[in-house]
């Protein structure tokens, strides 16, 4: 192995910690619980290192690490099995998060502050897919923040304005996700996205990524890229067929080549290596799968954002089992280098996941 491959001892551990997950031993504190996409995390710095770790979810109970904050809570100490491996920053309650709306709405009911610098909303905390069986993403739980009264269903433009000026002016956020629930109309959620962005851009200099599924007509990027948006997420989710039916019945109907063909459009609107794609690791996709798929990607210009997937509660996969850490540091240097050889590079995405990085390991491979 080469030392542009070698992973430093800190990043290992953030690793094996996102895949085992970690038994949290104090109060709940700032916390991701819920939401679409991965989720029941809590961010942990690490050295220069910041991940989100799986913790308030039932599959972390069993995991051999366990966290134990000082009184302060700026800090915890990390275990395995007793013995001390490691010891850990936790950000603070953003100053953003005590400011409410006129309507008395809590700007954190509005969006969250992700990793260290990064501000996410949920756009539409709504999906098409959501309430059926056999349409609904087995991973995501969109509606249970919603239900546990933690966020509001629709962010509205001028209040996504509102607190993201806040949380730039007050606690220095770089950039902004805005993802949303795939609403019943051909456009997938662009149209919500676009007026959504426009509002924050005039209100707050601020790289916006915006995440939805492939809309209907390819106009859309070019609307989305007008609206102030600089970067755009179409997330895969799983790369093989038999995977996709299985997890993600719903959007499985969207066929591959669809996405790769709205990529290819988005591509040219954004730009190389502004485009990216979510892929959960650990659902049933072979290593050899996921590699493939990512040198696809890659190739075209697509970033492929591998991440572990986490088994959230009240989810149908809440059970099902976490991905082997060693299955992710086997991953993370092959994709690496299809990164490297086709020129992609997180420091180079102007905003985003893959940019924010934390729900991975894999920036610390490229
Ligand atoms: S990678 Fe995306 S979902 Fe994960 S913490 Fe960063 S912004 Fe949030």
């Amino acid at each position: 192995m080469n030392n542009l491959n070698a992973s430093p001892p800190d990043s290992q551990l953030l690793s094996a910690l996102q895949c085992h997950g970690v038994r949290w031993q104090g109060a709940d504190g700032l916390t991701r619980k819920g939401g679409a996409g991965p989720s029941d995390h809590k961010a942990l710095t690490l050295g220069e290192h910041t991940a989100m770790v799986p913790m308030l979810n039932q599959a972390s109970q069993s995991s051999p690490y366990s966290a134990v904050p000082d009184a302060s809570g700026a800090q915890a100490l990390i275990f395995r099995e007793g013995l001390q491996v490691g010891q850990v920053q936790l950000p603070g309650i953003p100053n953003f998060y005590a400011l409410n709306t006129e309507d008395g709405t809590p700007y954190w009911k509005i969006a969250t502050l992700h990793s260290k610098d990064v501000l996410a909303t949920t756009v539409l905390q709504h999906c098409i897919r959501m309430n059926e069986a056999a349409t609904a993403c087995q991973f995501c739980a969109i509606g249970h923040s919603l239900a546990a009264g933690k966020t509001i269903a629709r962010k509205r433009p001028a209040q996504l304005a509102q607190v993201a000026k806040a949380a730039v002016e007050l606690d220095g956020v770089k950039h902004m996700v805005m993802t949303t629930g795939t609403p019943l109309t051909s456009d997938r959620g662009a149209a919500i996205l676009c007026e959504s962005a426009a509002a924050v851009t005039a209100a707050v200099d601020l790289p916006i990524q915006a995440q939805c599924e492939p809309p209907d007509d390819d106009a859309w990027f070019m609307r989305l890229k007008d609206s102030g948006v600089v970067s755009l997420g179409m997330h895969l989710e799983s790369v093989t067929d038999a995977v996709r039916q299985r997890i993600m019945p719903g959007k499985a109907q969207v066929p591959l080549e669809r996405y790769f063909s709205a990529f290819e459009a988005a591509v040219n609107v954004f730009g190389r290596g502004q485009v990216s794609t979510y892929i959960l690791a650990g659902l049933g996709d072979s290593e050899e799968a996921i590699v493939q798929m990512s040198e696809r990607l890659a190739r075209a210009g697509v970033y492929p954002f591998v991440v572990p997937f986490v088994p959230i509660d009240g989810t149908p996969l809440a059970h099902h089992p976490k991905p082997d850490s060693a299955f992710m540091q086997r991953l993370y240097p092959r994709i690496g280098a299809s990164l490297r050889k086709h020129g992609l590079h997180s420091d180079n995405i102007n905003a985003g996941c893959a940019k924010c990085g934390a729900c991975s390991a894999l920036k610390h491979h490229e």
